[in-house]
């Protein structure tokens, strides 16, 4: 909560003072567990301030308050990139998420571990195209105090998810089931039309193309 609170702070006060524009890396954790499906950036969110992660999505909130109010009180140009899962070569072995996770289990031939019934759903873009999202939304001009969903719009369960990793990893589907995390979200998907008429932007790489050149990453580290 720390880093995301005094970093954004620190952030803003140095824009203040130099008139450097600032950009904010938010996330699709704002709109919490969603009743609104997909998510528009005028969606308020169905967050758990209490819940196990609040730390992260009520930071990140406190964050785009925080960005907005520099804009209004100091004038200074900042912008907000709501940031859905992404995934690409170097991500870290170990940090838990889903996509490395099956792409290491599915290379050694071992289950891949589904928590709850693997209903739940996610729309995962490629980290080239996230970055292409983000340069434009930072380059362009005009834009202060703008929020932006970066992400891509195709959803999948994690049972699909869990399929097409053991295809395109060659082995057989092995699954095995874990309780859900608590306040795991149910659903997760990107409305981006104001990501397409802003800054003319939208996923290029298609979820196979983008699994596979993670998965040889996989395979060689
Ligand atoms: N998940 C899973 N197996 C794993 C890791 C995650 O089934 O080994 C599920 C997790 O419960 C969630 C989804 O996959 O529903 C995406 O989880 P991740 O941590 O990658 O992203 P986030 O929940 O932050 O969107």
């Amino acid at each position: 909560m720390a880093v995301n609170a005094l970093g954004t702070m620190q952030a803003c006060e140095l824009a203040r003072r130099t008139g450097a524009r600032v950009v904010v890396a938010s996330t699709s954790e704002c709109y919490g567990d969603p009743l609104e499906h997909p998510q528009r950036e005028t969606y308020w969110g169905n967050v758990n301030p209490l819940g196990a992660r609040a730390c992260y999505d009520e930071s990140k909130r406190y964050a785009e308050a925080y960005l907005t109010s520099a804009v209004r009180v100091n004038a200074i140009d900042g912008r907000l990139v709501r940031i859905f899962n992404t995934y690409g070569p170097r991500l870290r072995p170990g940090d838990g998420r889903v996509i490395p996770n099956f792409c290491l289990s599915a290379l050694k031939g071992e289950a891949l571990t589904i928590f709850g019934n693997g209903g739940q759903t996610r729309s995962f873009c490629y980290v080239d195209d996230l970055i292409e999202g983000i340069y434009r939304l930072a380059t362009r001009p005009g834009l202060a105090g703008q929020v932006v969903n970066i992400g891509n719009p195709d959803e999948l369960t994690i049972r699909e998810l869990a399929q097409i990793v053991s295809e395109l990893a060659g082995a057989e589907l092995r699954t095995r089931n874990r309780p859900l995390p608590a306040d795991d979200p149910t659903r997760r998907r990107p409305d981006i039309a104001l990501a397409r008429a802003l800054l003319d932007w939208e996923p290029r790489v298609s979820l196979r193309d983008g699994l596979l050149a993670t998965l040889a990453y996989f395979r060689e580290s």
